[in-house]
């Protein structure tokens, strides 16, 4: 029986664990943290229960399929509960826009804020139903583990038809005039860790997921998909190390042979799946002069996807008018989003955006909002500290907050503010970025480092940093795509 490790317990790990163990593969999950799920974490403060990380789910039918390819069903482990109107857009004119399934609903908003948006609609929503499509068949199966693997003919095709050299603002002004539906769709972008400005129209497909298949939470908190994984793998007999960062491994013909922590042996075996996120893993555990192809050099060039200032926090009483979802848009875009990516740095009027989860999930959080506050923050510079005072642009947050109806400090019960270098520590992410590389540069939106390295060749990479991207339902997919070609392996 082949013997695999995992080194990381998020989404990505899990799902190839499940997958492998599935196949009757021996499987060790190694994590440095003390909960399974990656950034997908609970956070529990007094009777506030948070979901850190993924908020919006997208694509239920990929995190039920990691459990129904072992022959379970899914409802057994885990309740999908689908949002109506799932988001609320404010916009600093006064006026909202709600987003939804709903494809009437959506079009009376439009005509009263953009008639042309109106008119538009229904073409727009074609034109994503194609780019899903494609996406779905040529990106989010493949595995790319040799350079044969991007000179596919019909997949050079299929990014000839996706849009890939039109930027998304670029895309989304072809149906929409209003700035404010603009911002709102734009936004999307930011979901990869990018600027509609700068973002391939390729990636307008996230809106197809929202507007066409719809978002979704989860019965007991998003942090309920990670716990399913957990009890599935255990059902299936992957055994789970927590608090155990592999920190070295050995390497002998071109293979990886054993990991080790703190000096103590791990593990010894034939594949290893890495899903810590490989900009920050491969280069810490694997010596230079072992992967001539992920040079120190080439590491310095990367540019890293935007990171989150994160404050959870837990009111004492049930704010009017909040939806599950809310965003509170800044007022210029376009300059928020200079500051982040051009000038590396916290937008002053930044776009806010509020999960309240027990809108839909009272227990949750019984006494009160539980506020998951998130704005997107550049990646840490090179040194891994904020540049700024962390303390300050919380109350700043407030401030804003407080000038759209929102007096978060004066209900406040609890609160914990995680800033990109809690994010960077924590989860080993590189310089906090949330999605591993941007999708800014259309190179890199199409070519993030593959999911084999090409150095070693029992290692394989899983989860945000490689194929087919960031997002918890592709980090999922990715698990389970590289977990088939291991076991399609022959040696
Ligand atoms: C604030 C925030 C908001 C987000 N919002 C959304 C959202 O609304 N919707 C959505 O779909 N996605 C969202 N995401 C993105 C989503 O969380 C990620 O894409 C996904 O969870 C990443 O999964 P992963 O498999 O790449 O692994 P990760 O979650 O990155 O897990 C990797 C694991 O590896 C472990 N590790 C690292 N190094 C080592 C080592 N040396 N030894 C052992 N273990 C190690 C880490 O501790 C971690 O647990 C958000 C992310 C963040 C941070």
């Amino acid at each position: 029986m082949k013997r695999v490790a995992i080194i990381g317990a998020g989404l990505g790990g899990l799902s190839a664990a499940i997958t492998l163990a599935n196949a009757g593969y021996e499987v060790d999950v190694f994590e440095k943290n003390a909960h399974i799920g990656g950034k997908l974490m609970p956070v529990q403060l007094q009777t506030y229960g948070f979901d850190f990380g993924p908020n919006t789910i997208t694509m239920p039918h990929v995190f039920k399929q990691v459990i129904e390819q072992t022959g379970r069903r899914a409802e057994e482990y885990l309740t999908f509960i689908p949002l109506k109107h799932h988001t609320t857009n404010y916009f600093s004119d006064g006026t909202s826009l709600v987003f939804s399934r709903n494809k009437e609903y959506m079009v009376e908003q439009l005509e009263k804020v953009d008639s042309l948006g109106a008119k538009n609609y229904y073409s727009l929503l074609k034109e994503l139903t194609r780019l899903y499509e494609l996406s779905e068949t040529h990106f989010f199966p493949k595995t790319f583990r040799s350079w044969t693997d991007y000179l596919s003919p019909s997949l050079g095709y299929a990014l000839t038809q996706v849009r890939p050299l039109e930027s998304m603002d670029h895309f989304f002004k072809r149906y929409f005039t209003a700035p404010t539906v603009l911002q709102a769709f734009g936004r999307y972008a930011t979901y990869i860790g990018s600027s509609p400005y700068q973002a391939p129209a390729t990636f307008s497909m996230i809106a197809y997921l929202e507007l066409i298949q719809g978002v979704y939470t989860v019965k007991g908190g998003t942090v309920c998909i990670a716990r399913a994984f957990h009890k599935v793998a255990k059902e299936l007999g992957v055994r789970f190390h927590l608090n155990t960062e592999v920190d070295n491994v050995t390497i002998q013909n071109k293979r990886i042979t054993q990991l080790h922590s703190k000096g103590i042996w791990l593990w010894t075996g034939d594949e290893v799946v890495m899903n810590a996120d490989l900009l920050k893993a491969y280069s810490e555990l694997v010596e230079e002069k072992d992967r001539p192809s992920f040079t120190n050099k080439q590491i310095e060039k990367i540019e890293p996807s935007i990171s989150a200032f994160v404050i959870l926090a837990g009111l004492k009483v049930r704010l009017k008018n909040m939806n599950h979802h809310s965003v509170y848009f800044s007022q210029d875009y376009q300059a928020e989003f200079d500051a982040l990516f051009t000038k590396q740095e916290l937008a002053k009027d930044p776009t806010i955006y509020i999960c309240n989860s027990s809108v839909t999930d009272r227990e949750r959080s019984p006494d009160g909002d539980n506020l998951f506050i998130l704005v997107n923050a550049p990646p840490l510079p090179k040194n891994g500290k904020e540049s700024y005072n962390v303390n300050e642009y919380k109350e700043h947050i407030y401030d804003l907050l407080e000038k759209k109806g929102l007096a978060i400090r004066d209900h406040l019960v609890v609160e914990r503010v995680i800033p990109p270098s809690e994010i960077a520590q924590r989860f080993g992410a590189f310089r906090g970025a949330l999605y591993g590389l941007s999708s800014n540069r259309k190179q890199d939106a199409f070519l993030r480092p593959r999911n084999k390295s090409r150095d070693l060749n029992n290692l394989y990479f899983v989860g945000g940093s490689t194929h087919p991207g960031g997002g918890s339902p592709m980090v999922t997919m990715s698990g389970m795509n590289v977990a088939n070609v291991i076991l399609k392996k022959k040696s």
